[in-house]
């Protein structure tokens, strides 16, 4: 075989190579990615009042309510991208980001309370290193949460929640509480910390389900799968969070917000009224 034979084998061969892998880099499947807290919309128009503060973290955003001394909502993106191996941190701290006029809510304060500090974006959710897990023991990120709440039910959700993302998808989820009053492990009470820490009622959720994919706003179709929960706060609560669903809707009748604003409204007013009826683990 002649020399010049060789080559052109050779630069057909390279060819070959360099078009497979060009072509591969086309039609990759989608990677997750860390998209935008609020995509899906600010649900209280948060901005800069005292009792509707809008914090944007990188891990995670949230209205903050100074009169209650807890978010009203927070907010945040879930996908394998924000999963690691970081270990929990502990480091229940202030928020030191609020304005020098807010009162900042310390982890003592919930001291024998009977109450939880319990997290409004989960630990789990944010692994990806020691900095963004972090973030997630700020006070800001607490509600005084009944344990049976915070260690069964929420507990059983978030799991389920990190499982849809095992299972190839993304997540948008919106965590909030309102009203007065709940019963811990020392029994009923509507504040903590001498009145500066207001406890929830009703502790909700709502999540948004979608395959990995990009453009996420724009794909969210009458069929894409909500699941909407509103829960007591209360040591007695059902540890099943099924057997608390409902509709956004209804959990937007109770706090006057508007949940998914970013989605078209024909959308929203078909999504907001259903029932999550799919598997619960
Ligand atoms: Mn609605
Ligand atoms: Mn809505």
């Amino acid at each position: 075989m002649s020399q010049k034979l060789h080559v052109v084998r050779f630069l057909l061969l390279a060819l070959t190579l360099f078009s497979g892998c060009a072509e591969k880099i086309v039609t990759a499947p989608n990677k997750p990615s860390q998209d935008a807290h609020l995509a899906l919309g600010n649900p209280s128009r948060a901005a800069s009042a005292f009792d509707n503060y809008l914090l944007e973290k990188r891990q995670y955003a949230l209205a903050y309510n100074s009169y209650r001394g807890t978010a009203n909502w927070v907010s945040w993106h879930l996908s394998s991208a924000w999963i690691g191996d970081a270990p929990r941190q502990d480091n229940f701290r202030a928020d030191n980001t609020l304005p020098a006029n807010f009162y900042k809510v310390v982890s003592t304060d919930y001291t024998g309370s009977g109450f939880d500090r319990g997290h409004n974006c989960p630990s789990a959710d944010r692994t990806l290193s020691a900095d963004d897990n972090s973030s997630t023991f700020l006070m800001t990120n607490m509600i005084p949460q009944a344990p049976n709440n915070n260690q069964r039910t929420w507990a059983n959700l978030e799991n389920y929640c990190r499982k849809l993302v095992d299972e190839g998808n993304e997540l948008y989820i919106i965590m909030g509480s309102y009203g007065k009053g709940g019963e811990g492990s020392n029994g009923f009470k509507e504040t903590i910390a001498e009145g500066k820490v207001t406890v929830p009622n009703r502790i909700w959720k709502v999540i948004v389900v979608l395959p990995v994919g990009t453009d996420d706003v724009n794909r969210i179709t009458p069929d894409t799968r909500v699941i909407a929960v509103d829960t007591p706060n209360f040591n007695s609560v059902n540890a099943s969070w099924a057997s608390y669903r409902t509709t956004v809707d209804a959990i937007e009748a109770k706090t006057g917000y508007d949940l998914l604003s970013n989605v078209s409204k024909a959308v929203q007013d078909i999504l907001e009224a259903r029932v999550d009826e799919g598997p619960t683990q």
